[in-house]
Protein backbone atom coordinates (compact mmCIF):
# COMPACT_ATOMS: atom_id res chain seq x y z
CA UNK A 1 0.00 0.00 0.00
CA UNK A 2 1.23 3.36 -0.94
CA UNK A 3 2.26 5.76 1.79
CA UNK A 4 1.76 9.21 1.10
CA UNK A 5 3.68 12.04 3.24
CA UNK A 6 1.63 15.44 3.03
CA UNK A 7 2.52 18.54 4.43
CA UNK A 8 2.04 19.18 7.83
CA UNK A 9 -1.64 19.84 8.79
CA UNK A 10 -1.77 23.38 10.23
CA UNK A 11 -5.21 22.50 11.61
CA UNK A 12 -4.45 20.46 15.13
CA UNK A 13 -1.27 21.90 15.31
CA UNK A 14 -2.10 25.52 15.43
CA UNK A 15 -5.57 25.09 17.31
CA UNK A 16 -5.09 24.89 21.27
CA UNK A 17 -7.53 22.18 21.11
CA UNK A 18 -8.42 19.03 19.03
CA UNK A 19 -11.66 18.85 17.24
CA UNK A 20 -13.87 15.83 17.23
CA UNK A 21 -14.69 16.06 13.79
CA UNK A 22 -11.03 16.28 12.67
CA UNK A 23 -10.23 13.23 14.06
CA UNK A 24 -13.93 11.43 12.83
CA UNK A 25 -13.07 12.65 9.03
CA UNK A 26 -9.70 11.27 9.46
CA UNK A 27 -10.92 7.76 10.76
CA UNK A 28 -13.58 7.70 7.99
CA UNK A 29 -11.04 8.36 4.97
CA UNK A 30 -7.38 10.18 5.44
CA UNK A 31 -7.70 11.43 2.34
CA UNK A 32 -10.98 13.40 2.56
CA UNK A 33 -9.16 14.52 5.75
CA UNK A 34 -5.96 15.90 3.30
CA UNK A 35 -8.26 17.76 1.31
CA UNK A 36 -10.62 19.30 3.79
CA UNK A 37 -7.86 20.35 6.63
CA UNK A 38 -4.46 20.49 5.10
CA UNK A 39 -5.62 21.59 1.77
CA UNK A 40 -8.42 23.82 2.97
CA UNK A 41 -11.09 22.43 -0.14
CA UNK A 42 -13.55 22.02 2.28
CA UNK A 43 -16.96 20.28 1.14
CA UNK A 44 -19.98 22.24 0.53
CA UNK A 45 -22.87 21.91 2.62
CA UNK A 46 -25.44 19.82 1.55
CA UNK A 47 -29.27 18.92 1.67
CA UNK A 48 -28.47 15.94 3.80
CA UNK A 49 -26.17 17.68 6.03
CA UNK A 50 -28.73 20.81 6.06
CA UNK A 51 -31.19 18.43 6.80
CA UNK A 52 -29.13 16.42 9.82
CA UNK A 53 -28.94 20.07 11.60
CA UNK A 54 -31.99 21.49 11.22
CA UNK A 55 -33.33 18.06 13.15
CA UNK A 56 -30.61 19.41 15.89
CA UNK A 57 -31.39 22.58 15.99
CA UNK A 58 -35.55 21.98 16.60
CA UNK A 59 -34.53 19.36 18.90
CA UNK A 60 -32.65 21.61 20.94
CA UNK A 61 -35.23 24.16 21.46
CA UNK A 62 -37.75 21.53 22.49
CA UNK A 63 -35.27 20.62 25.21
CA UNK A 64 -34.41 23.87 25.98
CA UNK A 65 -38.36 24.26 26.46
CA UNK A 66 -38.57 21.33 28.45
CA UNK A 67 -35.79 22.17 30.94
CA UNK A 68 -37.57 25.73 31.39
CA UNK A 69 -40.64 23.68 32.33
CA UNK A 70 -42.61 24.95 29.65
CA UNK A 71 -44.95 22.46 27.78
CA UNK A 72 -45.10 21.88 23.97
CA UNK A 73 -47.41 21.05 21.57
CA UNK A 74 -46.93 18.54 18.37
CA UNK A 75 -47.17 22.08 16.20
CA UNK A 76 -44.17 23.29 17.66
CA UNK A 77 -41.88 20.20 16.79
CA UNK A 78 -43.41 20.36 13.26
CA UNK A 79 -42.79 24.24 12.90
CA UNK A 80 -39.18 24.65 14.32
CA UNK A 81 -38.53 21.84 12.11
CA UNK A 82 -39.92 23.38 9.23
CA UNK A 83 -38.29 26.90 10.46
CA UNK A 84 -34.90 25.99 10.75
CA UNK A 85 -34.97 23.80 7.51
CA UNK A 86 -36.10 26.50 5.25
CA UNK A 87 -33.61 29.35 6.99
CA UNK A 88 -31.02 27.21 6.53
CA UNK A 89 -31.37 26.20 2.53
CA UNK A 90 -31.68 29.83 2.30
CA UNK A 91 -28.87 30.63 3.72
CA UNK A 92 -26.57 28.04 2.90
CA UNK A 93 -27.61 28.59 -0.64
CA UNK A 94 -27.50 25.30 -1.76
CA UNK A 95 -27.77 24.20 -5.17
CA UNK A 96 -30.83 21.74 -5.26
CA UNK A 97 -30.47 19.09 -8.20
CA UNK A 98 -33.54 17.79 -10.07
CA UNK A 99 -33.74 14.42 -7.73
CA UNK A 100 -33.54 16.65 -4.56
CA UNK A 101 -37.67 16.67 -3.52
CA UNK A 102 -36.88 18.77 -0.87
CA UNK A 103 -41.26 18.92 -0.17
CA UNK A 104 -40.59 15.32 1.06
CA UNK A 105 -37.40 15.96 3.09
CA UNK A 106 -39.46 18.22 4.77
CA UNK A 107 -42.38 16.32 5.50
CA UNK A 108 -39.66 13.41 6.50
CA UNK A 109 -38.12 16.36 9.07
CA UNK A 110 -41.33 17.21 10.53
CA UNK A 111 -42.57 13.59 10.89
CA UNK A 112 -39.16 12.54 12.57
CA UNK A 113 -39.03 15.61 15.32
CA UNK A 114 -43.04 14.72 15.80
CA UNK A 115 -41.72 11.40 16.61
CA UNK A 116 -38.90 12.05 18.80
CA UNK A 117 -41.08 14.51 20.82
CA UNK A 118 -43.85 11.53 21.10
CA UNK A 119 -41.65 9.10 22.58
CA UNK A 120 -39.47 11.32 24.24
CA UNK A 121 -40.38 14.48 25.34
CA UNK A 122 -42.94 13.31 28.34
CA UNK A 123 -40.04 11.50 29.71
CA UNK A 124 -36.53 13.07 29.09
CA UNK A 125 -34.90 14.62 31.53
CA UNK A 126 -32.53 17.22 30.67
CA UNK A 127 -29.99 18.47 32.33
CA UNK A 128 -27.88 19.95 29.73
CA UNK A 129 -28.71 20.87 26.38
CA UNK A 130 -25.77 20.73 23.56
CA UNK A 131 -23.03 21.75 26.15
CA UNK A 132 -19.68 22.17 25.36
CA UNK A 133 -16.44 20.06 26.64
CA UNK A 134 -12.89 20.33 26.75
CA UNK A 135 -11.93 16.50 27.09
CA UNK A 136 -8.77 15.61 28.81
CA UNK A 137 -7.03 12.28 27.67
CA UNK A 138 -3.80 10.74 29.80
CA UNK A 139 -0.80 11.16 26.64
CA UNK A 140 -2.42 14.11 24.30
CA UNK A 141 -1.21 17.16 24.85
CA UNK A 142 -4.58 19.43 23.99
CA UNK A 143 -7.84 18.50 25.42
CA UNK A 144 -10.50 17.31 22.59
CA UNK A 145 -13.21 19.73 22.11
CA UNK A 146 -16.95 18.25 22.36
CA UNK A 147 -20.54 19.36 22.00
CA UNK A 148 -22.56 17.37 24.23
CA UNK A 149 -26.04 16.77 22.15
CA UNK A 150 -27.83 16.11 25.87
CA UNK A 151 -27.27 15.00 29.19
CA UNK A 152 -29.95 13.83 30.98
CA UNK A 153 -30.75 12.12 34.37
CA UNK A 154 -31.58 8.56 33.79
CA UNK A 155 -35.26 7.83 34.75
CA UNK A 156 -34.69 4.16 33.46
CA UNK A 157 -33.77 1.24 34.74
CA UNK A 158 -30.29 -0.24 34.57
CA UNK A 159 -28.96 -3.56 35.47
CA UNK A 160 -32.03 -4.71 37.53
CA UNK A 161 -32.34 -1.26 39.67
CA UNK A 162 -33.32 2.37 38.89
CA UNK A 163 -29.76 4.33 38.04
CA UNK A 164 -29.23 7.81 39.57
CA UNK A 165 -26.17 8.10 36.69
CA UNK A 166 -26.72 10.11 34.33
CA UNK A 167 -26.58 9.31 30.05
CA UNK A 168 -24.96 11.13 27.66
CA UNK A 169 -26.76 11.21 24.30
CA UNK A 170 -26.20 11.85 20.63
CA UNK A 171 -29.01 12.29 18.43
CA UNK A 172 -28.45 10.93 14.66
CA UNK A 173 -30.16 11.11 11.89
CA UNK A 174 -29.57 7.95 9.39
CA UNK A 175 -30.48 6.33 6.77
CA UNK A 176 -29.70 2.91 8.51
CA UNK A 177 -30.77 2.02 12.12
CA UNK A 178 -27.93 1.17 14.67
CA UNK A 179 -27.06 -1.79 15.98
CA UNK A 180 -27.64 -2.86 19.86
CA UNK A 181 -23.81 -2.56 20.57
CA UNK A 182 -23.17 0.68 18.48
CA UNK A 183 -23.19 3.22 21.72
CA UNK A 184 -20.66 0.60 23.70
CA UNK A 185 -18.45 0.69 20.90
CA UNK A 186 -18.72 4.60 19.67
CA UNK A 187 -15.24 6.86 20.11
CA UNK A 188 -18.03 10.41 20.36
CA UNK A 189 -19.79 8.29 23.17
CA UNK A 190 -16.68 7.14 24.99
CA UNK A 191 -15.62 11.00 24.87
CA UNK A 192 -19.04 12.20 26.32
CA UNK A 193 -19.12 9.42 29.08
CA UNK A 194 -15.69 10.98 30.17
CA UNK A 195 -16.18 14.26 29.88
CA UNK A 196 -19.58 14.05 31.96
CA UNK A 197 -18.24 11.13 34.27
CA UNK A 198 -20.85 8.50 33.26
CA UNK A 199 -20.77 5.40 31.74
CA UNK A 200 -24.53 5.25 30.23
CA UNK A 201 -25.16 6.18 26.72
CA UNK A 202 -27.19 6.34 24.16
CA UNK A 203 -28.15 7.21 20.23
CA UNK A 204 -31.37 8.66 19.44
CA UNK A 205 -31.90 7.42 15.64
CA UNK A 206 -33.81 9.53 13.65
CA UNK A 207 -33.87 6.94 10.16
CA UNK A 208 -35.30 9.19 7.55
CA UNK A 209 -35.26 6.50 5.54
CA UNK A 210 -37.59 4.25 7.26
CA UNK A 211 -39.31 7.57 9.42
CA UNK A 212 -38.59 5.67 12.51
CA UNK A 213 -37.35 6.45 15.89
CA UNK A 214 -34.74 4.41 17.57
CA UNK A 215 -33.14 4.81 21.17
CA UNK A 216 -30.27 2.88 21.53
CA UNK A 217 -29.00 2.58 24.99
CA UNK A 218 -25.70 1.64 25.87
CA UNK A 219 -22.73 0.88 28.32
CA UNK A 220 -19.55 2.23 28.08
CA UNK A 221 -17.25 -0.17 29.67
CA UNK A 222 -13.68 0.96 30.92
CA UNK A 223 -11.75 -1.24 28.62
CA UNK A 224 -13.77 -0.54 25.49
CA UNK A 225 -12.97 2.77 26.40
CA UNK A 226 -9.53 2.69 27.14
CA UNK A 227 -9.33 0.68 23.69
CA UNK A 228 -10.87 3.85 21.98
CA UNK A 229 -8.93 6.44 23.26
CA UNK A 230 -5.61 4.57 22.54
CA UNK A 231 -7.17 4.28 19.17
CA UNK A 232 -8.10 7.95 19.22
CA UNK A 233 -4.09 8.61 20.19
CA UNK A 234 -3.15 6.11 16.99
CA UNK A 235 -5.13 8.31 14.79
CA UNK A 236 -3.79 11.33 15.72
CA UNK A 237 -0.03 10.68 16.17
CA UNK A 238 -1.26 9.77 11.87
CA UNK A 239 -2.53 13.08 11.54
CA UNK A 240 0.73 14.89 13.07
CA UNK A 241 3.59 12.34 11.04
CA UNK A 242 1.11 13.53 8.19
CA UNK A 243 0.26 10.20 7.35
CA UNK A 244 -2.43 9.68 4.56
CA UNK A 245 -3.21 6.37 3.44
CA UNK A 246 -6.63 6.04 1.55
CA UNK A 247 -9.20 3.24 3.65
CA UNK A 248 -8.82 -0.31 2.90
CA UNK A 249 -10.21 -1.44 -0.01
CA UNK A 250 -13.59 -3.49 1.26
CA UNK A 251 -13.63 -0.55 4.15
CA UNK A 252 -13.97 1.30 1.18
CA UNK A 253 -16.26 4.61 1.59
CA UNK A 254 -15.71 5.96 -2.04
CA UNK A 255 -18.77 6.70 -3.68
CA UNK A 256 -19.48 8.98 -6.65
CA UNK A 257 -21.13 11.18 -4.10
CA UNK A 258 -18.24 11.87 -2.56
CA UNK A 259 -17.14 15.84 -2.92
CA UNK A 260 -13.62 14.55 -3.60
CA UNK A 261 -14.63 12.04 -6.08
CA UNK A 262 -13.37 13.45 -9.45
CA UNK A 263 -9.93 14.47 -7.90
CA UNK A 264 -8.87 12.24 -5.74
CA UNK A 265 -6.18 9.55 -6.13
CA UNK A 266 -8.63 7.40 -4.45
CA UNK A 267 -10.84 7.27 -7.61
CA UNK A 268 -8.14 5.38 -9.18
CA UNK A 269 -7.86 2.42 -6.65
CA UNK A 270 -12.12 1.61 -6.66
CA UNK A 271 -11.70 1.44 -9.92
CA UNK A 272 -9.79 -1.64 -9.51
CA UNK A 273 -11.47 -2.75 -6.33
CA UNK A 274 -14.77 -2.25 -7.95
CA UNK A 275 -13.38 -3.90 -11.39
CA UNK A 276 -12.54 -6.90 -9.55
CA UNK A 277 -16.22 -6.81 -7.86
CA UNK A 278 -17.13 -6.76 -10.99
CA UNK A 279 -15.38 -9.70 -12.26
CA UNK A 280 -16.41 -11.73 -9.30
CA UNK A 281 -19.67 -11.14 -9.49
CA UNK A 282 -19.68 -12.22 -12.65
CA UNK A 283 -17.80 -15.40 -12.11
CA UNK A 284 -20.16 -16.41 -9.65
CA UNK A 285 -23.22 -15.53 -11.91
CA UNK A 286 -20.92 -17.71 -14.72
CA UNK A 287 -21.00 -20.44 -11.99
CA UNK A 288 -24.40 -20.46 -11.07
CA UNK A 289 -25.40 -20.67 -14.62
CA UNK A 290 -23.26 -23.63 -15.05
CA UNK A 291 -24.61 -25.18 -12.07
CA UNK A 292 -28.33 -24.60 -13.03
CA UNK A 293 -27.74 -25.97 -16.39
CA UNK A 294 -25.78 -29.10 -15.17
CA UNK A 295 -28.95 -29.81 -12.60
CA UNK A 296 -31.28 -29.32 -16.00
CA UNK A 297 -29.30 -32.41 -17.59
CA UNK A 298 -29.19 -34.04 -14.27
CA UNK A 299 -33.14 -33.73 -14.54
CA UNK A 300 -33.34 -34.67 -18.43
CA UNK A 301 -31.51 -37.94 -18.08
CA UNK A 302 -32.94 -39.17 -14.24
S1 LIG B 1 -13.03 9.55 -3.27
FE1 LIG B 1 -12.75 7.95 -1.72
S2 LIG B 1 -10.57 8.00 -1.12
FE2 LIG B 1 -11.11 9.93 -2.15
S3 LIG B 1 -11.67 11.32 -0.53
FE3 LIG B 1 -13.56 10.39 -1.25
S4 LIG B 1 -13.88 8.64 0.09
FE4 LIG B 1 -11.75 9.25 0.32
Amino acid sequence: MEINLVPETETIKARDYISFSEIRKYEICPLKHYYHYVLGDKEPADLNLVFGSAVHSAIEVLLRSIMDGKSLTHGDASNLFRHFFQTEIKEKDLSIGAEDNIPHLERTGVNLVYLWCLERASTVLPVQVEQKYLVTLPGIEKPVLMYVDLVEANGEMFEGRASTDLVVTDIKTSKTDYALHNPSLSLQLALYCKAVGTRLCRFDVLNKKKGTFQPVLGVMYPSVQEYLFDRFRKTLESINLGICIPPAPGEWPCTPNCYYWSKCAGTKIPDIVFESAREEKLRIAGLKELLKAKSKTRRKTA
